[in-house]
């Protein structure tokens, strides 16, 4: 990469912002990364104050949403150390997202380098809480001014970042889901594998509609039979049965999650038989039903873990019990935790520690 341009801010806002109150991603630190796609080449890498940008009213991707993202997040350990979560896996699926898109794809390494020296600049917003963590938005918008259905020849990146807080204050608590079986949120040969921004705005009706009915979140069905399970909101989903835990496989329409990648593979781990395979929803009510299922969670980067109490399916509701087992997902929800600060030895290669001087 060619050297990054600097230009920063006289005074930090940081001190405006209370990191006791923290929500989802509403403030944002000092400064953004940026680089521009121009001439077929990634170039101009800059880190300037977070605000406004200028695009005309004919920039293609505001029409035809040809833009693509990523979310993952820095920690600070109690060791005073930054660590980002996997890096390399959410690099390796914007490349994934980027093709499908028909965007240019960023290398592995601009893509972490650039994460690192943005928090360079701006480590000071990582919070230290417990739960708390930096989240870090990369996106990719097609720039060009037109109106012609194709793919633009110029794109943006920016890479911002926001402080969060932990999802829950004392450990996960459990949320209820809505099965959504009229719309769906995509279908084989689409684009339901990649973090574009038209797949989340499909998913807004059905989610401000199970909100309304007093759900968290929308467990969505395959767009051909309205059958199989595929995910929850924004995040994977696990099923844990008395033989077994099982995950929806990636077949093209769910997200490939990293918090997923994680979690089966810590579940691998502790000798647990996992399976990535199909799951219908009436063997999902059926296992409710005769307490094969012990636990149900969502998974993913904002949450890390949420366990699901509750299942609204065509009218009925059903809750989960734990069959008597001791649940899993809030051990996970704390090793994972622990790896990102720095609690618990590394042993997968995931953390990504930046020198921030
Ligand atoms: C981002 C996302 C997930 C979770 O992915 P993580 O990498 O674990 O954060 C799952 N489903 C959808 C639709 C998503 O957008």
């Amino acid at each position: 990469m060619e050297a990054i341009e600097h230009r920063l801010i006289e005074r930090s806002r940081r001190d405006s912002v209370d990191f006791t109150k923290l929500g989802f991603a509403a403030e944002f630190a000092d400064h953004v990364f940026t680089m521009r796609w121009h001439q077929g080449e990634w170039r101009e890498p800059l880190i300037q104050p977070y605000g406004p940008i200028t695009l005309e009213p004919g920039t293609a991707s505001l029409h035809y949403g040809q833009m693509v993202f990523e979310g993952l997040k820095a920690f600070r350990g109690t060791d005073g150390k930054v660590r980002v979560f996997r890096p390399d896996a959410n690099a390796q699926r914007l490349r994934a997202s980027c093709e499908r898109m028909c965007i240019p794809p960023l290398e592995e390494r601009l893509f972490c380098e650039a994460i690192d020296a943005l928090l360079r600049v701006d480590h000071q917003w990582i919070p230290t809480g417990r739960g708390q963590a930096l989240y870090i938005r990369p996106l990719i918008l097609a720039s060009e001014a037109h109106l012609d259905v194709r793919p633009s020849r110029e794109f943006r990146l920016y890479i911002m970042t926001s402080p969060v807080g932990g999802y829950f204050a004392d450990g996960p608590t459990r949320i209820a889901l809505k099965v959504e079986d009229r719309h769906t949120r995509s279908a084989p040969g689409g684009t339901g594998f990649a973090k574009t921004a038209g797949n989340y705005a499909a998913s807004l009706l059905p989610g401000e509609q199970a909100r309304c009915e007093g759900f968290q979140q929308v467990l969505w069905l395959d767009a051909i039979e309205r059958r199989l399970v595929e995910e929850v909101g924004q995040m994977n989903i696990l099923f844990r049965l008395r033989e077994e835990i099982v995950t929806p496989p990636l077949t093209g329409t769910i997200l490939p999650g990293v918090t997923r990648d994680s979690v089966l593979t810590l579940l691998r781990e502790r000798g647990l038989a996992v399976r990535e395979r199909a799951i219908a929803i009436e063997e999902l009510i059926d296992a409710i039903g005769s307490e094969e299922l012990l636990e149900a969670f969502g998974v993913g980067t904002a949450s890390v873990v949420a366990p699901i109490g509750r299942i609204a399916y065509q009218g009925h509701e059903y809750e989960l019990g734990d069959g008597g087992a001791e649940p899993l997902a809030p051990a996970l929800y704390a090793e994972i935790l622990d790896i990102q600060r720095g609690e618990r030895p590394d042993r997968h290669g995931w953390v990504r520690v930046v020198d921030c001087g």
